[in-house]
């Protein structure tokens, strides 16, 4: 329970500016005057501009000096640097820090998990994260709840795309091992379990049917799991092909968890649009990414978190084995990838680490081999890209959804600024300000 309270304090530390949330609410128009506005699509700031947010999106950006809108709210942010709501690609919402191990999972009922995750997703957009990616809980729909209740705006939170649960083959880094062996779990803990192509086919048919917007299948084994090695192949090329196959059949895309190599190269030529986290990547799989265009969502931060953290709690050894084997390879394979031309989205396992933490990965995406604005790009278009969303959002432009955030000062100088967020517009509504 220790480990628990120490992780909640981290977050509630971290959730400290209420005083201004919720402040104003949504404005018909609204005028955001911005010192420095980040221009994503070509990678420039650009200095004193106004933006014009009619409703939920932006109607227009235009030079400081042009005359406002008649009745425009108007928000002076001429101090700050405001750019795109910022999108992570590799969360998971639902649920408490994923910590204490095998038994984790099932220490909450789902009403529980669906307030925890309720809090979680509130953290997330009020540091500046309007949109998530959430690459899947343990039990079942809880997150097509929570997203659901966002939209509906019951409560608050990041626009979220949910990937339901895992596809993992038995005893995968997806199943829920370490567990007495002859215990007998409700469905909903193992629904995404699957053992050939066949029943692959029919878990996506099954999670999509039940409101997941993409799928999320195990490559290889995990870090955070018990039994199974990162390096190590779990489902095959032709299993994940059929994954990919039936997934496209409702438009929806599939992301694999993979570390290892030869796991990594065979969800590539699977076709997924993503591999999650990559940690044991070599030159050919890389070469098979670039050509591909597969997108590379690298974890780069948390192996600090479990090191010093994860280590201070009291983490299974197992874990704590398998991060030290895992955390510089990582992120050397990214600072390969990153020189080859790999499309990098942002992504940085947030429910490992507390949530709200999520810009923390951004300086550590510089120090491996992005430029500031190539990492902005990454949490941004690059990252609304790798979901589909970016005729709506990754970018500040006329027609997109207004999310938008702002950073004192000249944000790309130093990208450890992002950890607090002092504006936050969701869809046209000011949910944070200064
Ligand atoms: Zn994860």
């Amino acid at each position: 329970m220790l480990t628990r309270r120490a992780a909640l304090a981290g977050v509630l530390v971290l959730s400290i500016p209420v005083a201004h949330e919720g402040a104003a609410g949504a404005e018909d128009l609204v005028a955001i005057r911005a010192g420095r506005l980040v221009d994503v699509e070509k990678g420039e700031v650009r200095r004193d501009q106004v933006l014009i947010v009619r409703g939920e999106k932006i109607e227009a950006i235009q030079p400081g000096s042009a005359s406002v809108p008649a009745g425009a709210k108007v928000v002076d942010l001429s101090r700050y640097t405001v750019l795109p709501g910022l999108i992570d690609c590799h969360t998971h919402l639902v649920g408490d820090i994923q910590s204490a191990g095998a038994t984790a999972p099932l220490e909450h009922s789902a009403a529980q998990d669906a307030f925890l995750g309720a809090r979680n997703a509130r953290d997330t957009l009020l540091a500046g994260f309007t949109t998530v990616r959430d690459v899947g809980t343990y039990r079942l729909f809880v997150d097509v709840a929570l997203r659901d209740a966002i939209n509906e705006g019951t409560i608050l939170g990041p626009r979220m795309a949910v990937a339901t649960t895992y596809i993992t083959r038995s005893a995968g880094a997806g199943d829920l091992t370490g567990l007495p062996p002859d215990l007998v779990l409700p469905k909903d803990f193992r629904a995404g379990v699957a053992n050939s192509a066949a029943e692959v086919r029919q878990r996506v048919r099954e999670l999509i049917n039940g409101g997941a917007d993409f799928i999320k299948i195990m490559a290889t084994g995990a870090v955070l799991a018990r039994g199974n090695e990162p390096g190590a192949v779990e489902f095959s090329e032709e299993e994940m092909r059929a994954a990919v196959e039936e997934a496209a059949r409702f438009g929806a895309r599939v992301t694999a968890h993979a570390h290892g190599a030869e796991g990594i190269k065979n969800a590539v030529r699977a076709g997924v649009q993503s591999i999650e986290h990559g940690s044991l990547i070599d030159d050919e799989a890389i070469a098979l990414m670039k050509e591909r265009g597969t997108y590379l969502v690298a974890d780069i931060y948390n192996g600090d978190y479990i090191a010093t953290v994860g280590k201070a709690q009291g983490w299974p050894e197992e874990y704590l084995r398998k991060n030290d084997e895992t955390t510089d390879a990582q992120r050397q394979g990214f600072r390969k990838a990153v020189a080859a031309g790999v499309k990098i989205a942002y992504g940085t396992d947030a429910g490992v680490y507390p949530h709200g933490w999520n810009a923390r990965q951004l300086p550590y995406m510089v120090r491996y081999g992005l430029t500031p604005m190539g990492a902005i790009q990454a949490a941004t278009r690059e990252a609304a890209r790798n979901i589909g969303w970016e005729d709506r959002l990754g970018s500040l432009a006329p027609g997109k959804l207004a999310d938008v955030i702002a950073v004192e000062g000249d944000a790309l100088e130093d990208l450890s600024r992002f950890a607090s967020v002092p504006f936050v517009m969701k869809g046209g509504r000011i949910v944070k300000q200064p």
